[in-house]
C-alpha cells in the first residue's frame, strides 16, 4: 500500500473539519490532509437549518457565536473567497413567563460580553413578526445581525481556503484504520494509502465513535435523528416570515426559505439514538402534524400550507449536548471535535479558530476551550443551559 506522510490528518469534511483544514493550513502549520469518506458536507453539515444566532447561557459559547458571526459577515474575505450567502434577517427568540428570567439573564450576558442583543417586551414583537399571535408570549431576546447561511458554500468555502494554504482535501477517501504507537504517532489507514502522522484529528461527527472504535476508543457522544421540514406558507395577506424565530413556548425554530417558503424544526423532546449508517432519512408524517399544529398557534394563517419537502438528519450528542474539543489524555496528539448537537454550523469559524490553537500551543484560553474538555463529564460538570437540554441556548 502506498506510504503518505502528513502534519496533521483530519478525519470527516463535515463544516467542522474544513474550518480546522483551513486554520491550520493558514497558520502554516505544515502538510495538512483532510479525509472526508464521502463528499464534503454530507452528513449533518448538507442537512443542517443554518441558523446563526448568539443566544447562548454560557460565556465562552456566547463568545465563540460573536465571533463566528463577524467571519460569517465576511466570509469571502475570512475564508479567501468562500461565498457563505449569508442571510442577516434578524433573530428573535419567544419567551413565555417561565421563558422570561432565563432570556433576559442570555441577554444581559451576552450584551456584556459586547454582543448586539437585546431584550424587547411583547408590544414591540409585532414590529418584527407582524404576522405572530403572541399568545402567552411575554417579550423577546432580538439580535439584529443574525439569521442563517448557506452549510454547503460555508463548508466548500473552508475547503477551498485550506487548499489555497497547501492542505490537500480528498473526497471519497474513507479513514478505515488508525493505530497510535506507544509514542503517539500515528498510522491513518485510509482506502488509497497510509499516511503517518503526529496529529490525527477526529472531526466525524456522528461517526465520531465508529472512527474512535478503529484506533479501540469511545468518546462520550451519541448519534440521534433530527428533522427538518419545509412549508409552502404565505399568510392571507400575502404575508412571510422574514425573520428566524425561536419559539420558546411552541418548541419551534424557523427561518424563511426563500421568498415563499420556510423551514421549520422543532425541539429534539425525545431523542431517536440511530446508527448514523443506517437511519431514516425522510420526514416523519407524525413530526409533520406535530410541527403543523404547533405552528398554527403562533400563526393561524399557516393552516393553509403546504408540505413542500421535509429530511431526517443527524444529531451527535454529548450528555450536556455541548461539544467536545479537547485532545485524548493519554494520546496528546489525538484531537476530538465533536459532540456539536444543534450548534455546529453557527460556531465552526471560531471553532475551527480555537481547534488550530489547542493543536499548535496546548491550549486556547479566550474563548476557553477548557469548557469543552473530555473530562467534564466523570467530573460531573456539565455546561448548563436555561432552556435544558433541546434548543441548548
Ligand atoms: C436538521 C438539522 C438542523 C440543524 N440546524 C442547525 C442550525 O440551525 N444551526 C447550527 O449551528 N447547527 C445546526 N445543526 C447542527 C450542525 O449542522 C452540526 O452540528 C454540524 O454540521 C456538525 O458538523 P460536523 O463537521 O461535526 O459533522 P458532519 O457534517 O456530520 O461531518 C462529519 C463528516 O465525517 C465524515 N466521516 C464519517 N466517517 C468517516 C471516515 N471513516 N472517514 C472519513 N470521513 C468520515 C462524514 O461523511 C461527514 O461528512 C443542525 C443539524 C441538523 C441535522
Amino acid at each position: 500500500m502506498a506510504q503518505e506522510t502528513a502534519d496533521a490528518v483530519v478525519i470527516g469534511g463535515g463544516v467542522m473539519g474544513c474550518s480546522i483544514a483551513y486554520q491550520l493550513a493558514k497558520r502554516g502549520f505544515g502538510r495538512i490532509i483532510l479525509c472526508e469518506r464521502d463528499g464534503i458536507a454530507s452528513g449533518s453539515t448538507g442537512g443542517s437549518s443554518a441558523l446563526i444566532r448568539m443566544h447562548y447561557s454560557n460565556k465562552s459559547t456566547i463568545q465563540m457565536a460573536w465571533r463566528s458571526l463577524l467571519a460569517f459577515e465576511e466570509f469571502e474575505e475570512y475564508s479567501e473567497g468562500g461565498q457563505a450567502g449569508f442571510m442577516q434577517t434578524g433573530y428573535l427568540v419567544l419567551a413565555d413567563a417561565s421563558l422570561r428570567d432565563g432570556v433576559k439573564k442570555n441577554v444581559e450576558l451576552a450584551q456584556s460580553l459586547g454582543v448586539e442583543t437585546r431584550w424587547i417586551e411583547r408590544e414591540d414583537i409585532s414590529r418584527y413578526a407582524p404576522w405572530a399571535q403572541l399568545g402567552d408570549v411575554v417579550g423577546a431576546a432580538y439580535e439584529p445581525r443574525s439569521g442563517y447561511a448557506d452549510p454547503h458554500g460555508v463548508t466548500s468555502g473552508f475547503g477551498e481556503g485550506a487548499k489555497k494554504s497547501g492542505a490537500r482535501i480528498r473526497q471519497n477517501c474513507p479513514v478505515i484504520g488508525v493505530n497510535f504507537d506507544n509514542r503517539g504517532q500515528a498510522r491513518v489507514e485510509t482506502s488509497r494509502d497510509v499516511i503517518e502522522t503526529p496529529v490525527v484529528v477526529n472531526a466525524s461527527g456522528a461517526w465520531v465513535n465508529k472512527v474512535a472504535a478503529l484506533s479501540g476508543h469511545r468518546f462520550p457522544a451519541e448519534a440521534i435523528r433530527e428533522q427538518d421540514t419545509v412549508f409552502d406558507a404565505v399568510g392571507r395577506d400575502g404575508e412571510r416570515v422574514e425573520i428566524v424565530v425561536y419559539d420558546g413556548p411552541t418548541r419551534l425554530y424557523f427561518r424563511p426559505e426563500g421568498r415563499d417558503l420556510l423551514l421549520i424544526g422543532r425541539d429534539n423532546i425525545e431523542p431517536e439514538y440511530v446508527d448514523p449508517d443506517n437511519f431514516n432519512k425522510k420526514e416523519d408524517m407524525e413530526f409533520v402534524l406535530d410541527v403543523l399544529e404547533r405552528m398554527q398557534r403562533r400563526w393561524p394563517d399557516f393552516e393553509n400550507a403546504k408540505l413542500f419537502r421535509g429530511w431526517g438528519c443527524l444529531y451527535c450528542i454529548t450528555p450536556d449536548w455541548m461539544p467536545i474539543l479537547d485532545f485524548h489524555p493519554e494520546i496528546p496528539g489525538y484531537f476530538i471535535c465533536t459532540g456539536m448537537s444543534g450548534h455546529g454550523f453557527k460556531l465552526a469559524p471560531a471553532v475551527g479558530e480555537m481547534m488550530a490553537e489547542l493543536i499548535m500551543t496546548g491550549s486556547c484560553e479566550e474563548p476557553d476551550i477548557s469548557d469543552y474538555r473530555l473530562t467534564r463529564f466523570d467530573e460531573g460538570d456539565l455546561m448548563q443551559s436555561v432552556f435544558g437540554t433541546g434548543f441548548q441556548g
